[in-house]
């Protein structure tokens, strides 16, 4: 079976918007017949690809979306449930490509990030799953970050700190990050004006603010400009949050090793940034490896990760979300060895989350289907 025809759902939202700028950037769409779906717009012209748009269908439309060799999904983890078993009730045999958290973790899905398993799709493809689903950004960013070592078998164990932006909680977030900014900036525009002003009433203007009503955190449930928010996701049982199981879950799927897998111990925090999530990264390797052969092994280990230097001018200029923000570049960075022990390695990312994060590896894999079934 090939893959002509697909049925893209979520195309909308934050994830979804990145996807469709990326498939017509790389021509994704050339040879597609393409079918756009929306839970709410349903009639309403969808996005144009190929000089011609046509009208939304109904994404709960499960005959209309059951005729489609592939489906791509941004829309989310609840449109999953409800309509990923209906379709495959009815008998549906095609291809699920997903970003949302859903069905990650199941044994008939793949989570897919191909520079670094490959291999894993393809197995997949091979024994005929029929579910490819994205991982969480923070564990792709850090997998395609550090993928040189993991090729290695280098990783005894690691922690994830983590600093993320606003976007991972989707498009309101970033507005009410912006707003935030916006109601401080315009607060104590009057003191800023005054250079020679004092600085502990500009602060103290600002922290009166972040613990004012006016403050909008709706979406947040806290201030973050200013601020940060050491919490992401639902609480697990054993003291972490979701998104910091994720780390060890998820990675170690991804990397094919559930039955062995590597310790990643995490402490996710959100921090103002738009779109981009930063990491820092505590690694015990398994023998002391000279770090001259640790930065080789880590630059270029796949075709986006870059070695950036340890030194104060390299880390400003390349090593930030305003360095990196719209880029498929993975910097890694602030490399050294720790005062732990030979074998104890830090290290600093940065990616822009809904490309490699999001958006990217769900469009290659598409790609990659259709080229293996060709
Ligand atoms: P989102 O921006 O909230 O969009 C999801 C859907 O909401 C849209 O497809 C659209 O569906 C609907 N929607 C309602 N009002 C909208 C509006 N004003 N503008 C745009 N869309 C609107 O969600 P997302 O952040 O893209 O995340 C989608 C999935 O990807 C989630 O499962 C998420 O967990 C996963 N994911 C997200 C990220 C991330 O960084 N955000 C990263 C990896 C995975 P209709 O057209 O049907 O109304």
């Amino acid at each position: 079976m090939g893959i002509e025809n697909v049925g893209i759902v979520g195309w909308r939202g934050m994830v979804g918007s990145v996807l469709l700028e990326r498939m017509r950037a790389e021509g994704d769409f050339a040879g597609l017949t393409t079918t756009f779906y929306s839970t709410s717009q349903v009639g309403e012209p969808g996005p144009d690809v190929d000089g011609a748009a046509s009208p939304l269908v109904d994404a709960y439309d499960l005959a209309a979306l059951a005729r489609h060799d592939a489906i791509v999904t941004c829309q989310g983890g609840d449109y999953t449930k409800q309509v990923l078993g209906a379709l495959r009730e009815r008998g549906w045999a095609g291809y699920w490509i997903d970003a949302a958290s859903a069905k990650r973790m199941d044994d008939d899905a793949v989570i897919v990030l191909d520079p670094v398993n490959r291999d894993v799709i393809d197995r997949g493809i091979d024994a005929g799953l029929k579910n490819y689903v994205g991982g969480n950004c923070t564990v792709s960013l850090m997998l395609m970050a550090l993928d040189g070592l993991f090729s290695a078998d280098l990783v005894e164990w690691m922690t994830c700190m983590t600093y993320q932006a606003a976007s991972g909680g989707g498009a309101r977030h970033m507005r009410e990050l912006v707003a935030q900014m916006a109601l401080i900036g315009e607060r104590s525009a009057d003191l800023l004006a005054d250079p020679g002003s004092e600085i502990l009433p500009l602060d103290a203007r600002v922290a009166a603010l972040l613990r004012d009503d006016a403050m909008p955190t709706e979406n947040f449930g806290a201030p973050l400009a200013a601020s940060l928010l050491p919490w992401i996701d639902r609480a697990m049982e054993n003291g972490d949050t979701r998104e910091e199981w994720k780390a060890f879950a998820e990675g170690n799927k991804i990397l094919g090793r559930s039955g062995a897998p590597i310790p990643i111990d995490s402490i996710c925090v959100r921090v103002g940034a738009m779109r981009c999530h930063s990491q820092a990264f505590t690694i015990k390797l398994r023998r002391d490896v000279p770090l001259a052969d640790v930065e080789a092994m880590l630059d270029g280990a796949n075709d986006w990760v870059r070695l950036v230097r340890n030194d104060k001018e390299s880390t400003l200029a390349e090593l930030t979300p305003a360095a990196v923000t719209g880029t498929l570049d993975v910097p890694v960075g602030r490399v050294r060895k720790l005062r732990l022990g030979p074998e104890y390695l830090g290290a600093f990312t940065v990616g822009d989350q809904l490309l490699w994060g999001a958006a990217e590896p769900l469009r290659r894999v598409l790609r990659i289907l259709r080229e293996r079934l060709a």
